[in-house]
């Protein structure tokens, strides 16, 4: 019987190490009986996102294997390392995230509001107000911060240090940046399949070589799912915001999102949302807005949600047009440059 509950076990795949629960080397102990079956599980840091799901898997696989055991499976779980394990232990490897001292996340329910946007001009803005800043575009699905900060083409160098491989970020704007687009051609039509992305990430985001940041921007794929698990999972972010138009959107999807960052083992502080193409003032009316896109829908989502609104941001057509030459608005409009300063400095002082 405890071969195949081992058995059982290695076929549930842990989504951050990609192995089986055995072979990840987070079993502590099987202990079958005639009158239960009782697993303890081992988990080395206690913000394991993957916890709950996998705890869940444990009880309806073994549950369904063993029918007559069904009410009778206990599923315990401890902080630290597992003591039964067959994992043959990876070297430890120094992470380049060593020297970052905050990391902010910026995400958005959707794609096309703004957020890879939002991320490069914040980032910038960090950078002109004295903080030593970098941005990791996380975007998997459509990474567009090569082409926001003008360094397409970019291909990182590697640095050998102490038997471990570092990869040398690109630098704008005084920001340094690491974009999964760096590693692959622009027009290729790229499905990132989960454990793809995953590994992919993880490389990137311990393997860069961001030296001493104050701060690192997180641009993070839009929406919820194992990815953004696996990225809260890897490293320590200090606060997220989110990003939104002032459409009504499905209030469902923001609030899955703030629970993505809220939930037990990730606990990351939700700074608040920044809306994003809030209205319009054409030059020639400098004291007129326009509402294009309907007007306080992001405070009302604040409000229903108990999230501080950070900022609204309008229009700025420099803004559409620095996206895609390489200049982020805050570089060329003073405007966009008053807006994002309010916000980062709201960032600033509220993140812990
Ligand atoms: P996301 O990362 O949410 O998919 P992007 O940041 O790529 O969105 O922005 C989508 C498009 O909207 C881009 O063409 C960008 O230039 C444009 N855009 C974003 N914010 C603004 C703004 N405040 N004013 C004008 N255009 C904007």
């Amino acid at each position: 019987m405890k071969e195949k509950i081992i058995a059982i076990l290695e076929g549930i795949v842990h989504p951050a190490t990609e192995k089986g629960l055995i072979s990840s080397g987070i079993v502590d102990n099987v202990s079958p009986s005639t009158e239960n079956i009782s697993i303890t599980l081992a988990f080395p840091k206690n913000r394991d996102p993957f916890m709950n799901s996998i705890k869940r898997q444990i009880i309806e696989q073994l549950g369904s294997a063993f029918p007559e055991m069904k009410d009778k499976i206990s599923v315990t779980v401890k902080e630290g390392v597992a003591k039964n394990t067959n994992a043959n232990p990876k070297p430890e490897m120094k992470s380049g995230l060593t020297k970052v001292k905050k990391i902010v996340a910026v995400s958005s329910a959707k794609g096309g509001v703004g957020k890879s946007t939002v991320a490069v001009n914040l980032a910038v803005t960090f950078a002109s107000m004295g903080y030593k800043t970098g941005i990791l575009d996380a975007d998997v699905y459509g990474p567009s911060l090569p082409k926001m900060l003008g360094l397409e083409g970019y291909l990182p160098e590697a640095e050998e240090r102490e038997r471990q491989t570092y990869m040398i970020p690109a630098e704008a704007y005084g920001v340094k940046a690491m974009s999964i687009g760096f590693f692959i051609k622009p027009d290729d039509a790229l499905v990132w399949r989960g454990p793809m992305a995953t590994g992919a990430l993880k490389q990137l985001i311990h393997q860069t070589d961001w030296e001493t940041l104050d701060v690192l921007v997180i641009d993070m794929p839009p929406g919820t799912g194992d990815v953004h698990l696996t990225l809260l999972a890897e490293m320590k972010v200090n606060g997220a915001v989110i990003v939104s138009t002032p459409q009504e959107i499905a209030l469902a999807d923001v609030v899955r999102g703030i629970s993505m960052f809220r939930a037990d083992h990730i606990n990351v502080p939700v700074l608040g949302i920044i809306e994003n193409m809030a209205w319009f003032t054409p030059e020639e009316l400098p004291n007129k807005k326009y509402y294009i896109f309907g007007k306080g829908g992001a405070a009302r989502l604040a409000e229903q949600t108990g999230v501080r609104l950070l900022g609204e941001i309008p229009l700025i057509m420099s803004a559409m047009e620095g996206s895609d030459s390489g200049k982020p608005a805050v570089t060329t409009s003073a405007e966009a440059a008053r807006y994002y300063e309010h916000i980062a400095r709201i960032i600033v002082n509220n993140i812990s």
